[in-house]
């Protein structure tokens, strides 16, 4: 059964011109579930999240959690934020800078009129969850990063909500401990079941968390899918940019065959990752690790040469280099259609050896 059930969402600012964040927006998310809402900064996700909240009033719509109404635009229902059994956690950790990391916790008991649970050691124990009990009497002040994240959790978990909502939680903290807290969310929710809206701008952290993967564009949702669906097969070239498909190649057939952006090539094109178009027209989204090459002359990977490219700029990356390249017709000159690769260098079909501008290559 759906958690969380949005239907028709939209929220509309005040102003002039009267700006629409969230157009008619829809979501249906199961109980226990860990839904990502991914998408670039400004598309209207913490607005969605406050909305769900009850800290926003859509301006149209209805919001159902645990099959109660919380919200109905129509009926005017608005239950308000303390009555929708929902946990917190934001970007900007947002403690209280002069309260203890105790009281900091308790906040929403008191807020929820739940005190007796201070008293049953509800705060402790959340406190234990997340690994900060040692730090109970201190400020914020006095913690570090890592910690001031880890007490704005136990602080969106206290009261053991349904729903918590996190608002890109993770991405104030370096990168070594990004992906620590990461893992440590995984185990959390698996330990708790509680159902999740998360909201990132980051795929990779997206993909990591996700059951199911939400990408917002612009105030509406493109694509609902698993993690899997949506890497593999992106429904939009807007998911398939957003998920790091960085190369579009258009194939067309002509009465001689198959050409790849205007340069004729032999046989068919690849089986495509992402094929988006009509018949005899063939849209191939491609990441930079999937595209093939070799030194000119010789045979890519793949077994067969389509194009001939010439190597634009190049960058060393440890295990990998990565490259632009620009696509050359049959006859070397330069289509100007550009290439991103990249280019293992371990491992069997490891590049031996430079890539250096200049440089021509099969693709
Ligand atoms: P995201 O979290 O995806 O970055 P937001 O939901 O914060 O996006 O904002 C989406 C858009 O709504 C932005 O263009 C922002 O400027 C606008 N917006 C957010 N809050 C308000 C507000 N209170 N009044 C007017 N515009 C707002
Ligand atoms: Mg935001």
């Amino acid at each position: 059964m759906s958690y969380v059930s949005a239907e028709g969402l939209t929220k509309t600012f005040k102003g002039r011109p009267p700006v629409t964040v969230i157009d008619g927006l829809g979501l249906e998310i199961e109980e226990g579930e860990f839904l990502v809402l991914l998408g670039p900064s400004g598309c209207g996700k913490t607005t969605t999240l406050r909305c769900l909240a009850g800290l926003e009033s859509p301006t149209a719509g209805r919001i159902s959690l645990g099959g109660r109404t919380v919200f109905d635009a129509a009926n005017r229902i608005n239950r308000p934020p303390d009555k929708r059994s929902i946990g917190m956690v934001f970007q900007s950790y947002a403690l209280w800078p002069h309260m203890s990391v105790r009281a900091n916790i308790a906040y929403p008991l008191k807020a929820r009129g739940l005190k007796d649970k201070i008293k049953e050691g509800w705060v402790e124990e959340t406190a234990r969850l997340v690994d900060c009990e040692a730090l109970l009497d201190r400020h914020p002040a006095q913690l570090s990063g890592g910690q001031q994240q880890r007490v704005a959790l136990a602080r969106g978990l206290v009261a053991r909500p349904d729903l918590v909502l996190f608002d890109e939680p993770l991405s104030n903290l370096d990168a070594r401990l990004r992906d620590s807290v990461r893992a440590y969310l995984h185990e959390l929710h698996a330990k708790l079941g509680f159902t999740a809206v998360f909201v990132t701008h980051d795929q990779s952290e997206a993909l990591a968390l996700g059951d199911r993967l939400a990408i917002m564009r612009a105030g509406e949702i493109d694509q609902f899918d698993t993690p899997r669906q949506v890497f593999e097969k992106p429904a939009t070239e807007y998911v398939a940019d957003f998920v790091g498909m960085a190369n579009r190649l258009l194939f067309e057939r002509g009465a001689d065959g198959w050409t790849c952006q205007g340069a004729p090539v032999a046989g068919a094109p690849p089986a495509a990752r992402c094929s988006l178009g009509a018949s005899g027209r063939l849209v191939a989204r491609l990441r930079p690790e999937d595209v093939h090459i070799a030194p000119a002359g010789e045979v890519p990977g793949d077994g067969m040469t389509l194009l001939k490219g010439r190597v634009l700029e190049s960058g060393y990356g440890g295990r990998h280099i990565d490259a632009t390249l620009t696509l050359e017709d049959r006859d070397g000159a330069a289509a100007g259609d550009r290439l991103h690769v990249r280019v293992p260098l371990a491992g069997p079909g490891g590049w031996a050896g430079e890539l250096a501008a200049g440089q021509k290559v099969a693709v």
